[in-house]
């Protein structure tokens, strides 16, 4: 197993990687955004948040997951003893879909790999999606997230937790509020090593598939 570089060598590279990122034109989305949205937080972080993609004010500012949401997501990270900067927050893809349209297969390949050394370089505990979309890419399935959500995955080689995004939490329903908290315990759990793996269910009802969109995106994460 290759050694991993120390903490302050894997910053400095994400560093770079993120400069380079600011300059990319690699996918149409270049042509209408405002700012990248690179990601943010502790490169040395035990959590990595992954969402979608920017929505207006992410654009707006450069960073991810500001606003209501981003206020949200900072309240329930409070209510497990972390702040924001003691995570780290970043993208599916780094630019903004106009009028915040699903990213197509083709723009989600052309900006994958950056995701991928973001995690390659922070090397998180854990992978937390934020909403349908995230989950169901980087899970590679058709279920959508309130099937999802409740349970952990093994993913790249460590454990993935799905939740929803916050909006939908903002959107009114308690509900959905109250299991994005039991969710953030699970990441709790994880953080604290007290859940490594993802626990089994021999009793769990098979799951019946929702149908998707967009199938052809399920295979771009592997
Ligand atoms: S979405 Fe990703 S691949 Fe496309 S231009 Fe932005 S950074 Fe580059």
């Amino acid at each position: 197993m290759s050694e991993v570089p120390p903490a302050a060598a894997r910053a400095d590279e994400l560093a770079i990687l993120g400069a380079q990122v600011n300059q990319c034109t690699v996918c149409r989305l270049a042509e209408t955004r405002t700012n990248v949205v690179f990601g943010s937080g502790n490169p040395d972080a035990d959590v990595i948040f992954v969402g979608e993609g920017p929505g207006q004010q992410e654009d707006e500012q450069g960073l991810p997951f500001v606003g209501r949401s981003g206020q949200l997501l900072e309240e329930l990270l409070g209510e497990i003893g972390l702040t924001r900067a003691d995570v780290y927050i970043a993208n599916v893809v780094k630019c903004r879909p106009p009028k915040n349209r699903d990213p197509r297969p083709d723009e989600i390949d052309a900006c994958k790999g950056y995701l991928r050394t973001q995690l390659e370089l922070i090397q998180p505990k854990v992978a937390v999606t934020l909403g349908n979309f995230a989950s169901k890419l980087l899970l590679r399935t058709d279920t959508g997230i309130t099937r999802l959500r409740g349970n952990s995955y093994e993913w790249w080689g460590r454990l993935l937790v799905p939740t929803y995004h916050p909006a939908a939490a903002l959107r009114g329903s308690a509900r959905v509020l109250n299991e994005m908290r039991e969710d953030f315990q699970t990441i709790q759990a994880v953080i604290e090593g007290k859940l490594t793996r993802r626990p089994p269910e021999p009793s769990a009802a098979p799951v019946e598939p929702e149908p998707d969109p967009d199938p052809e995106q399920l295979d771009l994460f592997n």
